[in-house]
């Protein structure tokens, strides 16, 4: 199965798909994560995507693609993209390279993602992500510094929300009109949001577990 997890910045969409990566063996893209490690780098291509990012524009459809095209041949057949389409041209040249099962839209008020942003911290070290709003930690559990990403100071935030409603919202109506769209409120529980999400997928979530039953049978011999 591949899903989508679509939403503005910090509506939550890396928290529910480590949550799919955690508990069903999802395979868990995120571009925006991919394009950190390659900035980690520390090389010429490295900063130009820093560049890039740390104004808060896109990166290049083109150069987005090359990345998540050579991820995708890492992964397995469940699949969760996060962060990724986030133009109408990504949508379309993704549904030529992949089958798309379903698209969840977490809608989530801009004042509630806005403070989220604020106090979002992730780890140096391993990308954990934080909220100091809830914790009051300044490393992670890996013992790696928390920092603030570059593109959540409060003027990048603006230009992304920005960015976000010129390109990204249209693939709300894009995916609507191929009757993949599921709508979810995001709740101030990350679990909850799973559950609500998981309850739309009932008949998948069934013939999923029901696989997992099955490997678990066949090690269990
Ligand atoms: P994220 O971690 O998903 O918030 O992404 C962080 C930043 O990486 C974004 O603000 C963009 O600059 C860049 N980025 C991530 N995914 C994409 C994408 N699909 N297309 C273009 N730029 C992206």
């Amino acid at each position: 199965m591949i899903l989508i997890l679509l939403g503005a910045p910090g509506c939550g969409k890396g928290t529910i798909s480590k949550l799919f990566q955690e508990r069903l063996n999802f395979c868990h893209i995120s571009t925006g994560e991919i394009i950190r490690k390659t900035i980690a780098l520390n090389n010429e291509f490295g900063e130009m995507l820093r560049q890039i990012i740390t104004k808060g524009e896109l990166v290049s459809d083109e150069i987005v693609l090359k990345l998540l095209c050579e991820k995708l041949n890492e992964c397995g057949s469940d699949i969760i993209l996060d962060g990724f389409p986030r133009t109408l041209f990504q949508a379309k040249k993704l549904d030529e390279i992949a089958k798309i099962d379903k698209v969840i839209y977490i809608d989530t008020p801009y004042d509630v993602i806005k403070e989220r942003l604020a106090g979002r911290r992730i780890c140096q070290n391993c990308g954990k992500v934080y909220n100091v709003n809830l914790h009051s930690m300044n490393s992670c559990d890996c013992g790696g510094k928390l920092i603030q990403r570059e593109d959540d100071l409060p003027h990048v935030i603006e230009e992304r929300f920005k960015i976000y409603e010129e390109e990204t919202f249209p693939l709300i109506e894009f995916y609507s009109n191929q009757d993949k769209l599921i709508k979810v409120k995001s709740s101030s529980s990350s679990n909850d949001t799973f559950n609500e999400i998981l309850s739309f997928l009932e008949i998948k979530w069934w013939l999923l577990q029901k696989k997992k039953w099955i490997a678990w049978e066949f090690q269990a011999r």
